[in-house]
């Protein structure tokens, strides 16, 4: 090759990458300047809402992830970071029950630098991926099973109030994004009946797991009783559930009876989510938040993954034995 085409190639490389370089920071202006009244979301909302699990929160740094990626949110420095890459800044903050709030608008940021498990990146950045970022196949072919969870209430019924003052609604959704992305993990395709604040109906939340043939249904509440004094869990059946309703029930009320929230144990009740779908399905009611302190305990991100850990297990025991 002549030296002139050479240094053609090379120099309309060198102005792709500079009109790349100034695409970036065309965005990065446009991030960090910041409306007024903007939409606040807490940062366990904004790590559910991008389909990752929180793994380190502190005044200084919070971090989540999920198998290919992490975010990185440094609030005194103002900065937020995806795979180690600076992001945007991350604007104005607050805090609501110690837990901090953010701009919802981060949450497209963030997913516009997200890594995709499956490699839809152009020849250019072919950089080789570590071996962990080369799943031959999605996911949920591991197991194919599927499992529906169900956040209870959202949107227009908050559900029951906390001792502390939250909803019922919020709290639902943070463990029931944590059971989805553990279970995830295992390989299961799992199905949110919603996976943001939104009202959905109750038969329209056994419907999805009906029209997805799933194999397991779980919804999750929290419970509330004018007696303060009242803790624990509870898992519901239908009342004319079925044997396999009943083995699901056991295995999560197991493993949930190893968390610091102690067993009320397995009750029947017709709850129109259990009456209405085909597929072993329970409600779980995770703790009261009647109770000052058990309120307290089930907004503790711990214990929130704690809980999540052991139902998702017990989903998992259950799928095993069945
Ligand atoms: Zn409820």
């Amino acid at each position: 090759m002549k030296k002139t085409a050479l240094l053609t190639i090379l120099l309309s490389v060198l102005l792709m990458l500079a009109a790349a370089g100034c695409q970036q920071s065309a965005k990065k202006g446009s991030a960090g300047s910041l409306q007024q009244n903007e939409e606040m979301v807490n940062i366990y909302y904004l790590a559910g809402k991008v389909g990752m699990s929180m793994s380190e929160v502190t005044d200084d740094k919070i971090t989540f992830n999920d198998t290919y990626n992490t975010v990185t949110i440094l609030p005194k420095q103002n900065q937020v970071y995806v795979n180690n890459n600076y992001l945007s800044a991350l604007g104005k903050t607050k805090k609501v029950d110690d837990l901090l709030q953010v701009r919802a608008s981060i949450e497209d940021e963030i997913k516009s630098k997200l890594s995709k498990p499956v490699a839809e990146k152009p020849a250019v950045e072919a950089a080789p991926l570590a071996p962990q970022q080369q799943p031959t196949k999605s996911p949920w072919e591991l197991t194919g099973k599927t499992i529906v969870i169900d956040a209870g209430h959202g949107g227009k019924d908050p559900g029951t109030t906390s001792a502390k003052g939250f909803q019922e609604k919020d709290i639902n959704l943070d463990v029931a994004q944590q059971i989805a992305q553990i279970l995830r993990d295992k390989g299961h395709r799992v199905i949110m009946t919603r996976n943001s604040d939104e009202f959905i109906e109750l038969e329209e939340r056994a419907a999805v797991a009906n029209r997805a043939k799933a194999d397991v249904f779980v919804s999750i509440h929290a419970d509330s009783s004018a007696k303060s004094n009242l803790t624990g869990f509870t898992i519901y059946v239908g009342r004319s559930g079925s044997w396999s309703s009943s083995k699901l029930a056991d295995a999560i009320d197991n493993r949930m009876a190893q968390t610091s929230i102690s067993s009320n144990g397995i009750k029947k009740a017709d709850y129109r989510v259990l009456t209405h779908t085909r597929c072993p399905a329970v409600l779980v009611e995770i703790g009261y938040l009647s109770n000052y302190w058990e309120a307290k305990q089930l907004k503790n991100f711990d214990m929130q993954k704690r809980l999540a850990q052991a139902v998702a297990e017990g989903i998992t025991d259950y799928l095993k034995h069945k």
